[in-house]
């Protein structure tokens, strides 16, 4: 039985969740459907929803609430979960004064105008002075958060709880050693694949009919859930009972819309998985940005881009695209895991993809505690992508500024992209152990088994456990490249024969 102290501890944590879940309409809304002039009122409804939300948090009302509740020290694993949460919440938003947080939105907001026009004209020197100020302002969160061994740690905290640069470090490194020769030896190959034929005509209508019919094999609940068109595609979950989805049609690409459906369907199925029960607390929460990069990942990846899952869809897809007639399973499989290095990081393959990443984590922890200076970024990128993939970016647009993170301040964020990556491999594996059928199901086109297991080994926790616990209960091993590595191995060797 609840006490009273935690159930009106919970009645608050839910009207936090709730003043956020109306913040993620308005921004769906915002994204999908709102008429270009209704961006002014748009921006308004926003910065009061966000403030309002805020003040609830950082309430000393809220502060009383928590503190009651944790003097009761229940260990019900729900509450334990429930306070540790909120308090971390608690103790991020009340650390950073008012005037920080103001000086920080002004500062990225010149920042962001500044990087687009830098990036358009190709001059690192004008961003320059921006990424200086950013810089400055998230060493002074650092310390206001806290850490113990680098400040990286602080930032990244906000988006991979509990996770440390150092490990991470320690996981990249090896994934390093071993990726980079990969991706010679694929380059290197005897084979290559015809990436011409992904770019055969696809009507959209087609896209959008075929891709909500993988989204439902998937076992994404289109009555608790949507599939929209927006610019950038993304998955916006306000509850497990209501699920938002966006992609967009390139009828010269259907790769675009279909793996990215599979992508956004996959963090889907995580927000529709969470305990309906727990919604609007941290037990009815994801985990962190990695692991919820992990069930999209695997969906788009590991197993759509995988010849089990073709073997049942392409015979469907050529039934729906007549231009893909004549294609051969093989040819096709063989075009969609085409791997090829690249300046952009948001159009690599899954294999060169991880590299884009280690270098910006790298970049990222060097700036932060002083050791790279910002005059020497472009330099400092251009010799490591060099090493890594083997190419040296034209200009710094196609370099150092392609990205839009840092100008909004967003720093510790990019290693969950890898991290994703990496945790959906070993998930993976557990789950081809667990069920020894999952290639046989999948090749049938049933998917709902492994969303199953899933929902049951992941989705279900909420935040009971913190991401390096959640690996080592589901996988007994703690967070490793090898999983990662082992799947890329098994499925490019054969591909391009070496
Ligand atoms: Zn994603």
């Amino acid at each position: 039985m609840p006490s009273s102290a935690y159930e009106a501890f919970i009645t608050r944590v839910k009207e936090i969740s709730t003043a956020r879940a109306i913040e993620a309409v308005l921004e769906w809304d915002q994204e999908t459907y709102m008429p270009p002039r209704g961006a002014e009122q748009r921006a308004a409804q926003l910065a009061l929803i966000a403030g309002l939300a805020h003040q609830r948090l950082i309430d000393e009302a809220f502060g009383a609430a928590l503190a009651a509740v944790e003097q009761e020290a229940d260990p019900d694993p729900v509450v334990v979960t429930n306070v540790r949460e909120m308090r971390r919440l608690f103790d991020r938003a009340v650390k950073l004064p008012t005037d920080l947080v103001q000086e920080i939105a002004r500062t990225v907001a010149l920042a962001k105008t500044a990087w687009v026009r830098a990036r358009k004209e190709n001059r690192f020197a004008d961003f320059a002075p921006h990424l200086e100020r950013v810089l400055e302002l998230k060493r002074t969160v650092a310390d206001k958060i806290g850490y113990t061994t680098e400040p990286y740690d602080a930032l990244m905290d906000e988006f991979e709880p509990g996770a440390r640069a150092a490990d991470v470090q320690k996981a990249f490194d090896e994934l390093k050693r071993q990726l980079v020769p990969l991706v010679r030896a694929i380059k290197d190959a005897p084979r290559q694949p015809n990436p011409e034929l992904l770019t055969r005509p696809a009507p959209a209508a087609a896209q959008a009919a075929f891709g909500r019919r993988v989204a439902a094999d998937m076992g994404f609940d289109f009555e608790a859930g949507r599939l929209d068109v927006s610019a950038h595609p993304f998955c916006s979950g306000t509850s497990p009972l209501d699920v938002r989805l966006t992609t967009r049609y390139d009828e010269n690409y259907l790769p675009a819309s279909l793996f990215g459906i599979m992508h956004e369907a996959g963090h889907g199925l995580y927000e529709q998985g969470l305990d309906p029960a727990h919604a609007g607390t941290p037990m009815g929460n994801s985990v962190s940005l990695g692991i919820h990069e992990s069930q999209s990942r695997m969906w788009e990846n590991l197993v759509g881009r995988s010849r089990p899952f073709w073997a049942h869809y392409f015979p469907k897809l050529q039934a729906e695209f007549p231009s893909f007639a004549g294609v051969s399973l093989e040819d096709w499989t063989f075009a969609i895991n085409t791997v090829r290095p690249s300046y952009i990081r948001v159009e690599a393959d899954e294999v060169t993809y991880n590299l884009h990443i280690l270098l910006r984590f790298d970049l990222e922890r060097q700036l932060l505690d002083g050791r790279l200076k910002v005059r020497d970024v472009p330099a400092a990128w251009n010799e490591s992508f060099k090493a890594l993939l083997g190419l040296t970016p034209r200009t710094d647009a196609e370099g150092c500024l392609q990205d839009i993170h840092w100008s909004m301040g967003i720093l510790g964020y990019f290693p969950t992209y890898a991290l994703g990556n990496l945790y959906a491999a070993q998930f993976f594996r557990a789950a081809q152990r667990a069920l020894p059928d999952l290639d046989l199901h999948i090749a049938r086109g049933e998917l709902r088994p492994l969303r199953e297991w899933l929902r049951e080994n992941i989705h279900r926790h909420g935040q009971r456990y913190r991401a390096h616990e959640l690996v080592q209960l589901v996988t007994g091993e703690p967070l490793t490249h090898a999983a990662f590595f082992e799947y890329l191995t098994k499925k490019y060797k054969p591909l391009y024969g070496f």
